[in-house]
C-alpha cells in the first residue's frame, strides 16, 4: 500500500523544491478533493523551509463534508456495535504497522523528536484499542418488572455528525483521542486538524480507509477559523470536540452552548511540579528536565513551573542549570536528538518575548536559550540556520505576579518558585487560573495522599511528571483548562458521543382496562 510520499529520515531535513510543493487536500466521502481556495504554507521547523501548502476550507467545502458525513449516518449508525469495532481493530494493526511512517511525518511538520513522536502515535494506538471494545461499551441497563407486565431499560444512541478540531502539538494523538471513540458509538466524524502540521490526518484517513470504513464516516477539512466557525454554525454538526488554547476552547464552548450543541472544549496548561524536601533529589531533577524541555516544552502535560519547598531550591537549581546546559538540540530526526525545534517562527518569537518579560519583571535568568553560550549570538544548530531553534530556558525567583508565571508560554521555558512549605505550595497551584496537570515529588505518603485530595487540578502525579491517564480513564483538565463536563475519552467519551434513551415496555393482555389519569405508579 502507498500510504504516503513522506520524507524518510534522511530527506526530512532537506531543502524541498520550491516548484513541487503539494498541497495538503481535505478528504471527503472517502477521497481527496482539489484545493479550491486559500492555500497556507507549512514549514519544516528544522530547516525552516516550506516544505509544502496547506488548502484552507471555505464554507461550501465544509458544508461538502458535513454533507457526506450525513449521508453516511444512517447506514453506520445501524452497523452492529461489533462489525464497527472490528473496522477499528483493522485500522489498529494498520497504524501499528505503520507506525514509524505516521511519527517521521509528524517530526518532519511538528519538529519533535521521532522517538517521542513514537510514542505519540503510540498513545493514539491506545485510544483505538480502547475504542475496539466498544460492544462492552454501549451496553445499557435494564430493569425487569418495573411494574406488573412493565420493563424499562435505557440504551446509549450516536448524535450524528460530529466534529473535531484540533491543535499542532499532537496531531495524531489528539484526534485519536475523537475520532475513533466517536465513530466507534456510530457517529460520523469531520475532523479539522492544525493548519501547522496537517498531513497527519491524511494518512490516518488513507488506513481508515484501507481498513474498510464505509466512505464518508470519516472527513477532514483543513483549515482555521473560517472552517472552525463553518462546523460550529452548521445545523448538522451535533457535537464539538476541541483541543486547544483557552481563549478559543472558551469561544467554542461559549458558541456550541449558544446553538445548542454539545462541547468538550479542552485548553491550556500551566503545570506545576511540586518538590518537597523529603523528595530524591535526582530523581526529580531528571523529571523536571524531561517534563520541562521534552517536546520542546510544547505539551499540555508539559511541567513549566518548579515548585521548590523550603531549602530544595538551592541544591536542585545548580544541578537543573547545568542539565539544561547539556541538552542535545538537533533536528528531530537525528537518532541522538532530545529536543527538536520550535514549531513556527512566530511561535519562537513569542516564546523570546516571554523570556524578555522574565528579565524585565525581576526574574533571574540563569540558562538563556536565546543565546550560544559558545558564540554569544542567536542559539541555532549548524547546518540548520534557519531553523525555529531556541535552548532550554531557566528562570528562578519567579514569582505569582509575573506574565511569565500566570500565562502559558507553551515552549522550553522552566521558572522556579520557591515556597517556604507544603501549605504554600499547595496555595500556589490552587490559585493558577489554569488546572490541566499536576505532580508532586517526595517520599511521605502522607503528603502524597494529602496532594491528591486537595489539589485542585484534574490530572495529578504523585513522583509521575506528566500523568497522560490511560485511554480507559479518560483525559481533561479543571477550571480554565476545560470548558464542559466531560473529559475526553475513556468512558466519558462515550457519554459524550452518545445520548441516553430510556424505553418502558408493556405487552398488555389483550383486554383494555380503562384509560388511567393518575401519574403511572408501580402496580
Ligand atoms: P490553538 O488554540 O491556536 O489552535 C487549536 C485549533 O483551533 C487549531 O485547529 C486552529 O486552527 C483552531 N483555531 C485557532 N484560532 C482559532 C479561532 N480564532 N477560531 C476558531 N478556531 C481557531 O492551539 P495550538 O497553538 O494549535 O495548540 C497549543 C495549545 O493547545 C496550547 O494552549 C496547549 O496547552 C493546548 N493543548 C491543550 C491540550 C489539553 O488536553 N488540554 C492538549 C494539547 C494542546
Amino acid at each position: 500500500m502507498v500510504v504516503s510520499s513522506f520524507p524518510s529520515r534522511s530527506a526530512a531535513a532537506a531543502a524541498p523544491s520550491a516548484a513541487a510543493l503539494d498541497i495538503v487536500q481535505h478528504w471527503i466521502g472517502g477521497r481527496l478533493t482539489k484545493a479550491q481556495g486559500r492555500t497556507l504554507e507549512v514549514f519544516n521547523p528544522a530547516s525552516g523551509q516550506v516544505a509544502r501548502r496547506v488548502a484552507m476550507a471555505s464554507n461550501d467545502e465544509v458544508g461538502n463534508a458535513v454533507a457526506s458525513a450525513q449521508a453516511a449516518f444512517p447506514a453506520w449508525a445501524d452497523t452492529p456495535p461489533i462489525r464497527r469495532a472490528r473496522v477499528l481493530a483493522t485500522f489498529l494493526n494498520l497504524l501499528n504497522e505503520h507506525r514509524d511512517e505516521l511519527a517521521a511525518i509528524i517530526t518532519s511538520e511538528h519538529g519533535k523528536v521521532l522517538t517521542d513522536a513514537q510514542g505519540e502515535v503510540t498513545r493514539g494506538v491506545e485510544t483505538v484499542e480502547f475504542a475496539c471494545g466498544i460492544a462492552h461499551l454501549l451496553k445499557g441497563n435494564f430493569t425487569d418488572q418495573v411494574s406488573t407486565g412493565l420493563d424499562n431499560w435505557t440504551l446509549r444512541q450516536p448524535l450524528g455528525v460530529v466534529a473535531g478540531v484540533t491543535p499542532f502539538n499532537f496531531p495524531c494523538m489528539v484526534p485519536c483521542w475523537m475520532f475513533p471513540l466517536a465513530i466507534a458509538c456510530g457517529n460520523t466524524f469531520v475532523l479539522k486538524p492544525s493548519e501547522r502540521d496537517p498531513s497527519a490526518s491524511l494518512f490516518m484517513a488513507r488506513l481508515l480507509e484501507q481498513a474498510g470504513l464505509p466512505a464518508g464516516v470519516f472527513n477532514v477539512v483543513q483549515g482555521d477559523k473560517v472552517a472552525v466557525d463553518a462546523l460550529l454554525d452548521h445545523p448538522d454538526v451535533k457535537a464539538l470536540s476541541f483541543v486547544g488554547s483557552t481563549p478559543i476552547a472558551h469561544y467554542i464552548y461559549q458558541r456550541s452552548a449558544q446553538l445548542g450543541k454539545r462541547a468538550q472544549a479542552l485548553g491550556g496548561a500551566k503545570n506545576h511540579m511540586v518538590v518537597m524536601p523529603d523528595a530524591d533529589l535526582d530523581q526529580s531533577v531528571d523529571a523536571l528536565i524531561g517534563a520541562a524541555y521534552g517536546s520542546a516544552g510544547e505539551r499540555c502535560m508539559a511541567i513549566s513551573v518548579a515548585v521548590l519547598v523550603g531549602d530544595v531550591a538551592d541544591q536542585i537549581i545548580p544541578k537543573l542549570a547545568e542539565r539544561t546546559r547539556q541538552l542535545k538540540i538537533a533536528n528531530g530526526m537525528d537518532p541522538g536528538a532530545e529536543m527538536g525545534p520550535i514549531v513556527t517562527r512566530q511561535a519562537l518569537e513569542r516564546i523570546r518575548a516571554y523570556i524578555d518579560d522574565g528579565v524585565a519583571s525581576g526574574a533571574q535568568l540563569v540558562v538563556d536559550g536565546r543565546v550560544d553560550p559558545k558564540t554569544g549570538r542567536a542559539f541555532t544548530v549548524p547546518g540548520y540556520e534557519s531553523g525555529f531553534w531556541l535552548g532550554g530556558t531557566l528562570f528562578d525567583q519567579v514569582t505569582a505576579q509575573m506574565r511569565i508565571y500566570r500565562e502559558e508560554i507553551f515552549g522550553p521555558v522552566l521558572s522556579c518558585v520557591r515556597v517556604k512549605d507544603f501549605t504554600e505550595a499547595v496555595n500556589l497551584v490552587n490559585s493558577h487560573e489554569l488546572g490541566n496537570g499536576v505532580a508532586c515529588y517526595t517520599r511521605d505518603g502522607n503528603v502524597a495522599r494529602e496532594f491528591g485530595r486537595r489539589i485542585q487540578v484534574g490530572m495529578v502525579g504523585i513522583n509521575v511528571p506528566i500523568p497522560v491517564p490511560m485511554a480507559w480513564h479518560g483525559f481533561g483538565g479543571w477550571k480554565k483548562s476545560l470548558f464542559g463536563d466531560m473529559h475526553a475519552y475513556g468512558e466519558e467519551g462515550v457519554r459524550f458521543y452518545t445520548r441516553q434513551k430510556s424505553i418502558m415496555q408493556r405487552w398488555p393482555e389483550s383486554t383494555s382496562k380503562g384509560a388511567e389519569f393518575i401519574m403511572p405508579t408501580a402496580k
